[in-house]
């Protein structure tokens, strides 16, 4: 746990820290260089910013203008993409809840499998624990679990390896990764898992290739042998039909009202532009319901911490605050306050938006307002097809919320955000 907050310090000085060292690699250096995994602790030609984007300690317009702080948009095309990529999931996901649902059931059905399935258990025991005998993919394996992170590139081969050589569920997969990684995300990873098992895009998979993992690992893993060479794309039922955003309008702010960031999203600044004297604030956390098994301790340890962090920012903030881990504990937080609002960032499709759903279900608890932000509102309904007609809407967004300081900053606006 330690080794992984230690390669991921969870503090917005640290998240900026990390941006602004980064920038500077962020056209030529980036579009030459990200594909090379150079092993742990050499992650330089990308920006392992991803827990803290996830956490949205930073968010995609504020990367993007400290990117185009120093750099063009043509020069920075290639990591402005995969920025607005993460954008582009998000939003596909956000109008296919179904996707998720599915995702959750199929693991729950898997994990009996794999209780009354030895042969399958082992394979999978064996995969997770970094001891199939596939060198690189059990040294990603044990980075993954140790730090919390993977490269993007390790990412694709160590699926098409789990998927096609170990012929192993994809949803497995899929998994390991939440429960490990820092960024572990229910859209972007479910989404991403799906692509390269030909799913997503349907019938393109993705096959690793020894040739192609030795010269991206500069050599690290020669002479892999015993990999698929084929990668028959998997069956799946059709996403569901897109769905609305829900809906959003104005509320008047109460007289007693809390903050609470949760788990998906703990940057209070959005919160306090909109609801400036808070009379608590608190912190949500439902990183257990992202799995039937255990989460990684690093992961719920480090969004706590980035939290606390957060917390410790605001005026009269409890200095330690356990985190509220159901709806019953928001209430009673919202209680002990006598609170009569209570004010959150959005919560994307996972865990956290069911457990404020079932929160906004209990009969005595304040009302709950959802501030979510304006690029989102903008973006996520764009993302209706592939992410190469989304693609052509980067422009747009950029100019509208990175370059416009009174689109991207005026809080005011957010007002009309709060759900109905
Ligand atoms: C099987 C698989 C599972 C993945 N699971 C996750 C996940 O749970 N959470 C997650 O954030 N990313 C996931 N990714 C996408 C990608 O691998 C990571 O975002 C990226 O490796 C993070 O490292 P970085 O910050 O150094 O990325 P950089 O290359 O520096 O990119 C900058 C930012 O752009 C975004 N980004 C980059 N590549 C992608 C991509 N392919 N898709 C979406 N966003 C991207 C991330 O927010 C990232 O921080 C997954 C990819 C694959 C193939």
């Amino acid at each position: 746990m330690t080794q992984a907050l230690n390669h991921f310090p969870p503090s917005a000085a640290d998240a900026h820290r990390r941006l602004q060292a980064f920038v500077p690699k962020a056209g030529r250096t980036y579009a030459g260089r990200r594909n090379f995994d150079f092993g742990p602790g050499a992650h330089d030609c990308v920006s392992t910013l991803s827990p803290y984007l996830r956490l949205r300690l930073l968010d995609e317009v504020s990367v993007t203008r400290a990117v185009l702080a120093q750099h063009s948009a043509a020069q920075a095309d290639k990591f402005l993409s995969e920025v607005f990529w993460r954008t582009y999931w998000k939003g596909w996901m956000e109008q296919r809840p179904g996707v998720w649902l599915q995702y959750l059931n199929d693991l729950n059905r898997l994990k009996d499998d794999v209780q009354t399935q030895s042969g399958l258990r082992a394979r999978w025991e064996q995969a997770c624990l970094g001891k199939t005998g596939i060198t690189a993919f059990d040294a990603w394996a044990k980075e993954l679990v140790e730090t919390g992170y993977m490269h993007n590139h390790a990412r694709m081969w160590f699926a098409s390896i789990w998927l096609f050589t170990l012929e192993l569920p994809w949803q497995l997969g899929a998994d390991f990764f939440l429960r490990h990684l820092l960024d572990g995300d229910a859209a972007v990873n479910t989404l991403s898992w799906r692509w390269v098992a030909g799913i997503q895009t349907k019938g393109k998979t993705y096959l690793a290739r020894p040739d192609n993992i030795a010269k991206f690992t500069n050599g690290r893993f020669k002479d892999l042998r015993g990999l698929a060479t084929y990668a028959p794309a998997l069956d799946a039922p059709e996403p569901p039909a897109p769905v609305d955003l829900p809906k959003c309008g104005p509320k008047p702010l109460g007289a007693r009202y809390g903050l609470l960031i949760h788990g998906d999203d703990v940057d209070t600044g959005p919160l306090l532009a909109e609801a400036p004297a808070p009379q608590a604030a608190a912190y949500a956390d439902a990183t257990a319901g992202h799995s039937p098994w255990q989460m990684a301790p690093h992961v719920g340890a480090f969004r706590m911490a980035a939290a606390q962090d957060r917390l410790a920012t605001l005026p009269n903030s409890p200095s330690t605050t356990p985190a509220l881990e159901s709806a019953q504990a928001i209430a009673q937080w919202a209680a002990r306050h006598d609170l009569d609002q209570v004010i959150a960032p959005y919560a994307p499709v996972g865990p956290m938006a069911d457990m404020l759903r079932s929160y906004q279900t209990l009969p005595d608890a304040p009302p709950l307002y959802l501030i979510r932000r304006p690029l989102d509102t903008a973006a996520w309904p764009l993302a209706r097809k592939g992410f190469f007609p989304f693609r052509k809407n980067i422009p747009d967004l950029i100019a509208r919320f990175v370059h416009d300081d009174a689109q991207a900053q005026s809080w005011d606006q957010l007002a009309l955000d709060f759900e109905a």
